[in-house]
């Protein structure tokens, strides 16, 4: 009998429930009761929808984030929000945001932060960081050497009690929590000071003893132990770290199911083979190869759990394909073979079922969380008890496969033409960065350290009313593009009053940057509710490539021309880069990730040539999730970065020398691919640096990175307003490392989640901070 599971279900909400009650509640417009109940109703309704399963399972529900959850489950929290006196989910939020409840209401009222409230007590918020090479971004654990733990297992134990009360307790699925394990854990996590996270090892996995002892006593039989870190490069000491830890719980009377995803397990695997557990879960998806070998070495009473459905992606299965070549495994390992997604389900949408204006055609081709669990439902029953049971299923699943394979949709002849054109030499500009900026100089005549914003503004209530309105048929067209334009001419007003010196528009026209040109381009579709939780409450909605792409007419260059016809300072046009579109779209399968990448490089190629000719000065080209498709393997770096380059490369710099390329990336970690960034030979590279204390510039400083750069100077992920002094002193920091003619002035990234009552006071600053820099320079 092969037994089904699954790893994690998207806890946010079909229609999105978590998100609205968490941003209620930082309003300080609903209780933290409420609050707690919407929790409550979301795992009861999201453990009633896998009730077809074996094993449920509890605890991959978060308020915010499933590594924060296990940092307090661990009692380690960063020193700066201990001794709290207020309630612990308050804290808990202080350590995700930097605040907890009423910073918005504080802030419209003027009042000062903090006066009025506890939670209100700004600190700085936790590193976010993103989860192995997901778009899902976790807070980042701080260790020092003298990091302590002690166990909280309530939430845990909270939880499990809850998921007994589904439906009354008749529940016949069994429970098994799920956390992270102590190796990977301590992998992701940040050493403040530079010391060993190693050496906190013995003690963290004495925590994790006592976590499995409390489970054991609340009646668990099974643990999900996440280790994901065992598909990454891992050296001697933390292969070793491994045998220790798992040494150490192999007498925990639980029974563990170590968890792997996201890719092969290579050097690793003979290393998770011999563990001391009961059970491993191999991602079959990435790394079906790896079966037989980790079969061959795994001891005979070992449970295999394979990751055969997709987890990362929204395409059927095949599953005639996959029964194919299971039936002889089932056949082989009986009960102990079980079966599950590749990994936690938190990385696509809800349901299908939501989904009624989704093209017929290509929703058949597609499954969401709650269809994937059905194909594995559905699977299990075809091994357990003959086809014939779910013969009908297993043809209509056939039927959708072979509709896809020969759609014409798909295949289009024109764009295959053009990609055999295709050549690197179109990512050439005309002339090297130092002539190049001479004449860009002149052109655009900029104050030394000038400032710029990325490129949205808030996305108010407003906006997105007047969106709604649109899609919904009660506005019109011409109604709809005078509600955006009044936007656009609102936010081009607040920057000239702020003094900024090189304006945007503010992207109020765009829900967001990549669904934005997906919109435009052939070859794409959209959910209506296909909602990805990213960090927190916020989410994005993948825009789905399913087909060869075109570009049938520009897409951004009448906003520009209209934002640029309001005032004479130079008006950015604003892109999101090919590798971007990519990485931040769910992709075909069934051709590899840089052809879909190059297609989109020659739409974006002829949409900034496009704003060129419309006498655009400077085009930004966004690139933020360019370092997450790196492959967790450094093997495969240079293979991805060859042709990620190339399609940006190919996109932004067939422009003329006076055209200024801006690229901007919101990340942190540039020191092994500064190489890569610099081949990108943007005019100026603006970056995520404000959390780093611009420490990250050493990357570019040591490598001598010859073109401009706009470290932030704000963290815009919290609602905090950084003060001028604060932002002289970071950019006084990076003068010490990159001579201020090729500095500029500018926010993390862009503004779109915050309030204008929160972005214009932090813009002052930043403008004051800037006039400062230059009078002392
Ligand atoms: N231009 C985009 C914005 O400002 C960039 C966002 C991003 O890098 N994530 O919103
Ligand atoms: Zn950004």
């Amino acid at each position: 009998m092969a037994i089904t599971h699954n790893l994690g279900f998207p806890r946010i909400g079909a229609q999105r429930e978590l998100k609205f009650a968490l941003e209620r509640y930082w309003r300080g417009e609903c209780s933290r009761d409420e609050l707690q109940a919407v929790g409550s109703t979301l795992r009861q309704r999201h453990w009633q929808q896998q009730a077809d399963l074996d094993w449920l399972p509890v605890g991959d529900f978060s308020f915010y984030d499933q590594v924060l959850d296990m940092s307090f489950t661990l009692g380690h929290l960063p020193q700066r929000v201990q001794g709290y006196q207020g309630d612990v989910l308050d804290n808990y939020f202080r350590v995700a945001r930097g605040r907890s409840v009423h910073t918005d209401h504080a802030v419209q009222h003027g009042e000062q932060a903090g006066a009025h409230c506890a939670g209100c007590h700004g600190v700085a918020a936790g590193e976010m960081t993103k989860w192995f090479d997901t778009n899902y971004h976790y807070i980042v654990p701080e260790f020092t050497a003298d990091s302590r733990f002690k166990l909280d297992a309530s939430r845990l134990l909270t939880q499990i009690a809850e998921a007994r009360q589904v439906n009354g307790g008749r529940l016949s699925t069994q429970i098994k929590p799920v956390i992270i394990g102590p190796l990977t854990y301590l992998a992701i996590g940040k050493a403040k000071d530079g010391s060993d996270k190693l050496a906190l090892l013995p003690q963290l996995v004495n925590v994790y003893a006592e976590l499995l002892a409390a489970l054991a006593a609340a009646g668990i039989d099974w643990v999900q132990m996440d280790e994901p870190i065992l598909v990454t490069d891992l050296d001697g000491r933390w292969q070793q770290g491994f045998e220790q830890a798992y040494q150490q719980l192999a007498d925990s009377r639980v029974r563990l199911l170590l968890t792997t995803y996201f890719g092969p397990l290579q050097d690793n695997l003979s290393l998770l083979a011999r563990l001391p557990v009961a059970g491993v879960h191999l991602d079959a998806v990435n790394a079906r190869d790896e079966i037989a070998p980790l079969l061959a070495q795994l001891p005979a009473d070992r449970v295999l759990s394979l990751g055969v459905i997709n987890g990362r992606n929204i395409w059927k299965s095949d599953l005639c394909a996959l029964l194919e070549w299971l039936t002889p495994l089932a056949a082989q390992l009986g009960d102990r073979l079980w079966l599950a997604p590749s990994c936690s389900l938190l990385h696509v949408p809800v349901d299908l079922e939501s989904e009624q204006q989704l093209d017929r055609e290509i929703r058949n081709w597609l499954a969401f969380a709650r269809q994937k669990l059905d194909e594995l439902t559905l699977l299990a029953r075809a091994l357990n008890d003959g086809r014939a049971s779910v013969a009908e299923a297993l043809t209509a699943n056939a039927a959708a496969l072979a509709s896809r394979r020969q759609s014409t949709r798909v295949h289009k002849p024109a764009v295959q033409a053009e990609l055999a054109t295709l050549s690197p030499a179109l990512g050439q500009r005309q002339s090297p960065y130092a002539v190049r900026a001479a004449k860009q100089a002149l052109r655009l005549d900029l104050p030394l350290y000038p400032t710029t914003t990325i490129g949205s503004f808030p996305q108010t209530a407003q906006i997105r009313a007047a969106r709604n309105d649109y899609r919904a048929g009660r506005l019109d067209a011409a109604g709809y593009q005078a509600a955006m334009q009044a936007e656009i001419a609102r936010s081009v007003r607040e920057q000239e009053a702020l003094g900024l010196d090189v304006l945007v528009h503010g992207e109020a026209e765009r829900n967001d940057m990549v669904e934005y040109f997906g919109e435009q381009l052939d070859g794409y579709v959209f959910s209506q509710f296909g909602w990805v939780q990213s960090y927190g409450s916020r989410c994005v909605k993948p825009p789905i490539l399913f087909g060869d792409i075109q570009r049938p007419q520009p897409m951004t260059v009448s906003w520009t021309r209209y934002a640029q016809s309001l005032t004479n300072k130079p008006m950015k046009g604003m892109l999101t880069g090919p590798v971007t579109i990519l990485n931040w779209s769910f992709v075909r399968d069934d051709q590899p990730r840089a052809v879909s990448c190059q297609q989109l490089a020659l739409a974006i190629r002829q949409e900034v040539q496009d704003l060129e000719r419309a006498g655009v000065s400077i085009i930004q080209i966004d690139e933020a999730a360019l370092r997450e498709g790196l492959p967790l393997r450094r093997a495969q770096w240079d293979e991805y970065l060859a042709w990620a380059i190339d399609c940006y490369r190919i996109s932004a710099n067939g422009v003329d020398d006076e055209t200024q390329i801006h690229t901007h990336m919101c990340y942190s970690e540039f020191n092994d691919i500064i190489a890569a960034i610099a081949q990108m030979d943007a005019d100026v590279i603006t970056i995520e640096t404000s959390r780093s204390d611009m420490e990250l510039l050493d990357a570019f400083d040591d490598f001598n990175y010859p073109n401009e750069i706009g470290p932030g100077v704000y963290d815009i992920h919290s609602p905090n307003i950084p003060t001028e002094a604060h932002m002289v002193q970071l950019m006084q920091k990076a003068a010490e490392r990159i001579p201020p003619q090729r500095l500029w002035v500018n926010p993390d990234c862009g503004l779109k989640t915050r309030q204008w009552a929160e972005v214009l006071p932090a813009l002052r600053n930043m403008v004051a901070a800037a006039r400062t820099l230059r009078a002392s320079t």
